[in-house]
């Protein structure tokens, strides 16, 4: 982590009503306050239907918010979908695209990652484009090959480091308690950085965040890693002092 401010993003998937959402994001705000913390920056990412709320409750705050998927038309006859400008009208900032539950649940390629990327910089949104391989992949010694061939076929043109993040996400890591070797995530990330030097502008300055059962008892270890510039948080973002504590382990 060399000059780049830690974000630690919170992934509310499908939890979340208006009332314990925006409770939740309630506490986070008041422990921001105005100005936040200068080591790091918070985004949660609540579901669409309570976005304009937990937007409205983090306004005067550094609380930042963001969506967890967007279609890549600005507009148009598709029903269920939602476009990154009614995110960003929402009052988000940042859309999470490419996430593993998309890439498997919906058949999503990349790229198809890469259009719902390019939709959020048209939006005025930053992308948070996730990567990662399955418990196979990795068995089979094809990790790098994957998570490369992920970066290079989502990450949009016009990407910078202002308005796209990287995720790593092991899929056999989300949700199951189980994360990488430190040395693995370190072997990852610096590979993520190398393939970023060819892609966008400034790739030093682009944020690289690890997800993947981040919990209070891992972040300290995981966020110290060089290349690790935040993390992408299920589980443990659902509650404000769990959430707050991997926060904290920022340097
Ligand atoms: C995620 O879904 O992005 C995630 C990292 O989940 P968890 O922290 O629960 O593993």
């Amino acid at each position: 982590m060399t000059g780049r401010r830690y974000l630690i993003a919170g992934n509310w998937k499908m939890h979340g009503r208006l009332q314990d959402g925006t409770a939740l994001a309630q506490a986070l705000a008041e422990k921001l306050g105005p100005n936040g913390d200068p080591r790091f920056e918070i985004l949660v990412c609540p579901p669409a239907t309570i976005l304009s709320a937990v937007s409205a409750v983090g306004e005067k705050t550094a609380l930042l918010t963001g969506g967890q998927d967007c279609h890549a038309a600005p507009q148009g006859a598709h029903t269920g979908d939602i476009a990154a400008e009614m995110l960003a009208d929402a009052g988000a900032g940042y859309v999470i695209v490419g996430h593993s539950e998309r890439r498997q649940n919906h058949a999503e390629t990349s790229a198809q990652v890469k259009g719902k990327a390019a939709a959020a910089l048209r939006a005025g949104l930053k992308a948070i484009v996730c990567v990662g391989e399955t418990r196979e992949q990795r068995d089979a010694g094809q990790a790098a090959e994957i998570v490369a061939a992920q970066v290079a076929g989502s990450v949009p043109e016009g990407a910078t480091a202002d308005n796209c993040v990287l995720a790593y996400e092991p899929v056999w890591a989300i949700g199951t308690g189980l994360t990488p070797t430190i040395a693995d995530i370190a072997a990852m990330h610096s590979m993520i950085r190398e393939k970023l030097r060819g892609l966008v502008a400034s790739p030093e300055a682009v944020r690289i965040l690890y997800g993947g059962s981040v919990k209070a008892s891992n972040a300290a270890e995981i966020l110290a890693i060089d290349d690790v510039d935040g993390a992408l948080v299920g589980g443990a973002s659902l509650d404000a002092g769990s959430f707050w504590a991997i926060a904290q382990a920022c340097r």
